[in-house]
């Protein structure tokens, strides 16, 4: 069984790029829904021990949809959440090389993630990732789809671009949401580990395991 994770901070923390409504509803109700729903669909005893990272990656290979669409936006909420912060940081220097090599400056960072997001169609995410070289990329993916399936990909943020992420607070505005949450939530902090994970070959965050 998963668990919804905690939020680590709290509901209005990320005002005014996300208000306390919109958690109460993206997390509590959107997120707790997929958590259900995943839940409801790990019906083999085999699958009841796994990590959430591995029941994707056999969903995917499988060809279920329900399972994989389900599983894979409980790991990406949660991705979501824990890329952000309240407090401010800046890139570690390796990361601030990175950015700076790869897209100019960070000002040119957030416009291309501000881009691919305006210009992604329909439900999806936008990530800043990189490869096992340090170098980095922004990747819009569609849906519940993430990186996990690119194995040279590493996650160092990322981005919801479902309406119900910003609709209350940006109403249609997808790119005021994206320019204001670049300029405030993004967890430097949290970018620079993953960076610094990636470049020396490790894993990078996980999902939290089930509870038995
Ligand atoms: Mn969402």
């Amino acid at each position: 069984m998963f668990e919804l994770p905690e939020l680590p901070y709290a509901a209005n923390a990320l005002e005014p790029v996300i208000s306390a409504r919109t958690m109460a509803f993206h997390h509590g109700k959107h997120h707790a829904g997929y958590v259900r729903a995943l839940n409801a669909l790990i019906t083999a005893p085999a699958r009841a021990q796994m990590r959430l990272e591995e029941i994707i990656s056999e969903a995917a290979a499988a060809k279920e949809t329900k399972l994989l669409n389900n599983a894979a936006q409980c790991w990406n909420h949660s991705f979501f959440w824990t890329s952000m912060a309240t407090g401010p940081a800046q890139p570690s220097s390796a990361l601030k090389i990175a950015i700076d090599a790869a897209f100019g400056d960070i000002a040119a960072l957030s416009e291309r993630f501000s881009q691919a997001g305006v210009g992604h169609f329909g439900s999806g995410w936008v990530w800043l990732a990189t490869d096992r070289s340090g170098a980095l990329e922004v990747i819009a993916t569609h849906d519940a789809a993430n990186l996990l399936a690119s194995k040279d990909m590493t996650p160092l943020l990322v981005c919801d671009l479902w309406e119900h992420a910003y609709y209350l607070d940006h109403q249609n505005s997808r790119a005021g949401f994206l320019d204001a949450w670049f300029g405030a939530l993004p967890d430097w902090a949290f970018a620079s580990a993953q960076f610094e994970a990636a470049s020396s070959g490790a894993t990078g965050w996980r999902h939290p395991p089930p509870v038995q």
